[in-house]
């Protein structure tokens, strides 16, 4: 049981309150998405579930824990960046294992993970490439498997395909349904691409001004959106 819950979760930095009150579950296995406009909250979520930004206020739970103030390594969540930050100096294998390596974890154990984040992610052939030598995908890919290695309960993606270009998005986008279906983990993901969020998710989270305006399959937002704004984003041209 990994799903996700927040509870009246509020941040804010300074005097400025960015989140206001967010009440959420997410799903055990679930892929839920994030959309909303720039400065909506959506990244400021996003680090609160993965620990990278305190909580203000209310309270994350993964599973049965409550996380709210658990370190970021004890929480069992795996998060893909928008800029994937690989190591120059090391081949893809090396970018893949380092977190394992860092925490301890025996030769063998790495490179077993590895070689399957690899196939999962048809790295195999590339694992001794360094990723000046890989596509703008393909060190996306690598980004991706160094999550996989980690075998977090929870995948957190902020934006992962927002620097690839449209052809190389359909790819990646099928990529990540792909990954979704075959280890089946919980899985939050941001995007302000509406494509994105239609074909990937299971339940859409349209925010607005740090809170929820409202909560749906893909489907029923895009037919019945509540309001404007949501149409706006999700619902059929009207
Ligand atoms: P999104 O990802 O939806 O574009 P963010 O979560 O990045 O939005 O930002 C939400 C709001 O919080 C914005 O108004 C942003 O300026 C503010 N914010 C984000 N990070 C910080 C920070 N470290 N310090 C102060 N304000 C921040
Ligand atoms: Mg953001």
């Amino acid at each position: 049981m990994s799903g996700v819950v927040l509870q009246k979760v509020v941040k804010r930095f300074g005097e400025a309150q960015v989140i206001h009150g967010v009440d959420l579950v997410i799903e055990d296995g679930e892929f839920c998405v994030f959309v909303g406009p720039s400065g909506c909250g959506k990244s400021t979520l996003l680090r609160m579930v993965a620990g990278l930004e305190e909580t203000s206020e209310g309270a994350i739970r993964i599973g049965a824990r409550d996380v709210t103030k658990a370190d970021p390594s004890e929480r069992g969540v795996a998060m893909v960046f928008q800029t994937y930050a690989l190591y120059p100096h090391m081949t893809v294998a090396e970018n893949m294992g380092f977190g394992l390596k860092m925490t301890g974890h025996p030769r063998a154990e790495i490179d077993r993970k590895v070689a399957e984040a690899a196939r999962i992610l048809k790295l195999e052939d590339l694992l001794a490439r360094k990723p000046k030598a890989l596509s703008g995908g393909q060190r996306q890919r690598v980004a991706i498997g160094r999550a996989i290695v980690r075998g977090p309960e929870v995948f957190l993606f902020d934006e992962p395909l927002s620097n690839l270009d449209a052809e190389l998005r359909v790819e990646m986008r099928a990529e990540i349904a792909r990954l979704h279906r075959e280890i089946g983990a919980t899985m939050i993901y941001v995007t302000h691409d509406q494509v994105e969020a239609m074909t990937l998710a299971d339940k859409i989270v349209v925010l607005r001004k740090g809170k929820v305006e409202q909560v749906g399959k893909p489907l029923d937002l895009y037919h019945d959106p509540d309001n404007r704004f949501v149409a706006g984003f999700i619902g059929s041209p009207a």
